[in-house]
């Protein structure tokens, strides 16, 4: 993975480096969105104003998997679709990280069927599960965060002695309260 190769020891410069590095990488995400069903508005609203992925440096959505190095599968994935994104995951640069968004990419959802994939993570190294269905914005941030944090503490994404990624696996509890809407709605006939 390029510059950690090329810093093979541990001392004050070095350390100070890959602050650095992963300062900079976690600033400037560029997302691969896969998005197959409803998350994926969910997903398109996070990029609009109101919520403003802009924020974190990831406005730019790589729909050239060798420029993302953030898969956010959002949707349910067909069994027809399921080479498509394993394609797409191994077409990525290192590093990478993964994010499942919503119940239906992380579980099946309620598409108990033979022909939806029960959950993206038994075909590709998923790192923050996003719950819900859909889940709102706010929660996807609250997992774009969570990749932030993990990247800022461990830098590069674990892997086994045999070569293979690891998954970190970590779930998102949403922390915030949702309020009322500032304005009230009615609707008239
Ligand atoms: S989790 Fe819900 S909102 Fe998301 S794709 Fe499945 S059915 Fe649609």
């Amino acid at each position: 993975m390029g510059i950690e190769a090329a810093i093979p020891t541990d001392n004050i410069l070095t350390t100070q480096l890959r602050h650095v590095v992963n300062w900079a990488r976690r600033s400037s995400m560029w997302p691969m969105p896969f998005a197959t069903a409803c998350c994926g508005i969910e997903l398109m609203a996070t990029a609009s104003s109101r919520y403003d992925i802009a924020r974190f440096g990831m406005e730019r959505m790589a729909f050239s998997p060798r420029q993302a190095d953030l898969l956010i599968v959002a949707g349910r994935i067909s069994v027809k679709m399921l080479p498509v994104l394993q394609r797409i995951y191994e077409q990525m640069t290192e590093p990478k990280w993964v994010i499942s968004m919503g119940a239906c990419a992380s579980t099946g959802g309620v598409f108990d069927t033979y022909a939806t994939v029960q959950g993206c993570d038994q075909f590709i190294p998923v790192d923050v599960y996003v719950p819900g269905c859909p889940p709102r914005p706010e929660q996807l941030l609250e997992g774009v965060m969570a990749i932030q944090r993990i990247i800022d503490s461990d830098g590069i994404p674990p892997k086994g002695p045999d070569g293979k990624r690891i998954p970190l696996g970590v779930t998102i509890q949403p922390t915030h309260a949702v309020k009322p809407q500032p304005v009230g709605l009615n609707v008239q006939s």
